[in-house]
């Protein structure tokens, strides 16, 4: 989860410094933007992998922004509130907000809420179903019935050997490093052992490869992470 990036839109000053402190702490990168405008301008050319937005704000309201970003893009967004009123956290999450935080809230609850979304956002992409198979070379991976055959004759694969080789499949030639491996295929559990990665690589290929000692596949790219070479 180390690197990705958080906007926070929210026009008080000292809560938008409080928030940055602890989500940079947290090893995230922070973007601010203090007005609708300035988030709108910076979400027309930037993406972020999470959006921390107050609702109460001048020129276009949190409500706005995410009436006019969930037309482009699902990027999560957990929404702050300062009004104990429900309808409030009522009309955030039916025009698509993942999650809110009532104000005054604790900055640590926030990064773990932050945490919790983006975990919930990397599942949700593995597992959905609209997920395309793949297949390449004698290797076909199936995410609806979870099935990978190779020349035809079926393997058999964990979960997590499953999700790891379809999340790389499914990007050829996309390098993937190790974090955003664990972040993605074991997003739930939080202290994995990062070896966790190769162990899981390296049964990969004695599945895959024809010779599992120099892949043609699934390839190392040194110092960096893995790759998959259709
Ligand atoms: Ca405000």
């Amino acid at each position: 989860m180390k690197g990705k990036t958080i906007l926070i839109v929210e026009d008080e000053p000292s809560i938008a410094e409080v928030v940055s402190l602890y989500l940079k702490r947290a090893d995230f990168k922070v973007h601010h933007a203090g007005d609708g405008l300035a988030a709108m301008a910076y979400l027309e050319k930037h993406i972020p992998d999470l959006i921390v937005m107050d609702i109460m704000l001048p020129e276009l309201d949190g409500f706005g922004i995410t009436r006019w970003l969930r037309e482009r893009s699902q990027v999560p967004i957990i929404m702050l509130t300062s009004r104990r009123d429900e309808i409030d956290r009522i009309t955030g999450l039916e025009l698509g907000a993942d999650d809110y935080v009532v104000k005054p809230f604790s900055p640590q609850e926030l990064v773990s809420r932050v945490r919790a979304v983006l975990r919930r956002a990397a599942q949700t992409e593995i597992e959905t179903p609209a997920a395309q198979p793949v297949s390449s070379g004698g290797l076909s991976i199936d995410p609806l019935s979870r099935s990978v055959t190779l020349d035809g004759e079926d393997l058999t694969l964990t979960a997590k050997e499953f999700e790891l080789l379809y999340l790389i499949a499914s990007h050829p030639n996309q390098v993937f490093n190790r974090n955003q491996l664990l972040d993605r295929v074991w997003g739930e559990s939080e202290y994995i052992d990062p070896s966790t990665v190769t162990v899981h690589v390296r049964r990969l290929r004695e599945k895959i490869e024809d010779d599992p000692s120099s892949p043609t596949r699934l390839i190392t790219v040194w110092g960096v992470g893995y790759k998959f070479v259709p």
